[in-house]
């Protein structure tokens, strides 16, 4: 893990939490941090959320407990059922279009509540080169500059609330980590979510899938690129703090965070 190392995304003794989905991604984090914790000391635990997606995230939660047992490494079940007292597929019963609009929301907050919780000072996700130019192309596609322009640790620059983010494999294609993690015996789940058929994402995927293909490298100069852009966009379209919400008091630009938004309706 030389990004780790050379970035200095994880300094010695820190207490990283890992987000695992029981996928590829997020398991072959899981599965290189322990390897690099052999060799350079810091403290690890996985939350796993749990969304409430009938028939899918079950079997996804069950793959990720076993290679997380499988790996020795210790790890907390959050629901949106404790959290906000119904599932995702009851929030999204009426409105399936907004689904990964609204799991999003809600697993973020989830995700860094617990981080905190723990005493965690880094949040690591499994996002990869795929994803994240997926999420650079839909922002700027969609016209949301404030996204846009926001990068990995934006929450962090702006609130003292939010935990720091880190996604070692975001310079790493979506086919190289299948076939990194099939080549280490991680097993994986690779079943989908049924929400992922409403979602922008998958034809800007498919998008840049036509591309790398026309004209290889095509996904890593996108992302390069954008990273060069990246402190000039912050400078420009980026407050320096932010408020907090007025019902819950989590930072947010508006007067109600998100989250909240969601759940009054
Ligand atoms: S595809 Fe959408 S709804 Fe399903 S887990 Fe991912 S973000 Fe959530």
């Amino acid at each position: 893990m030389r990004v780790v190392r050379e970035d200095q995304l994880i300094k010695k003794n820190e207490k990283i939490a890992v987000a695992v989905s029981g996928g590829k991604d997020s398991l072959t984090l899981a599965f290189l941090l322990r390897n690099l914790q052999e060799r350079y000391p810091f403290d690890m635990e996985a939350i796993i959320v749990d969304e409430g997606i009938e028939d899918y995230r079950n079997h996804t939660i069950e793959a990720a407990k076993a290679q997380l047992e499988k790996l020795d490494i210790s790890y907390h079940i959050e629901s949106f059922k404790d959290n906000f007292g119904k599932t995702l597929d009851f929030f999204v019963e009426k409105n399936k279009e907004n689904a990964c609009a609204t799991c999003g929301v809600l697993r973020r907050y989830v995700l860094n509540k617990k981080a905190r919780e723990l005493s965690c000072t880094k949040l690591a996700t499994g996002h990869n080169l795929d994803d994240e130019d997926q999420s650079v192309l839909m922002n700027l596609m969609r016209g949301d500059i404030i996204r846009f322009s926001r990068g990995q640790n934006y929450y962090k620059k702006i609130s003292d609330k939010f935990v720091e983010r880190i996604k070692p494999l975001r310079y790493f294609l979506e086919k190289e980590i299948v076939i990194f993690a099939l080549n280490n015996k991680i097993c994986f789940d690779s079943s989908e979510c049924p929400y992922a058929e409403y979602a922008m994402r998958g034809e800007v995927g498919k998008f840049l899938d036509k591309m790398e293909d026309l004209r290889p490298t095509t996904k890593y100069s996108l992302l390069s690129g954008y990273d060069k852009i990246l402190p000039t966009l912050n400078q420009y379209f980026i407050p320096e703090s932010i408020g907090v919400c007025e019902i819950c008091g989590e930072p947010t630009m508006d007067g109600t965070c998100m989250r909240c938004k969601i759940l009054k309706k």
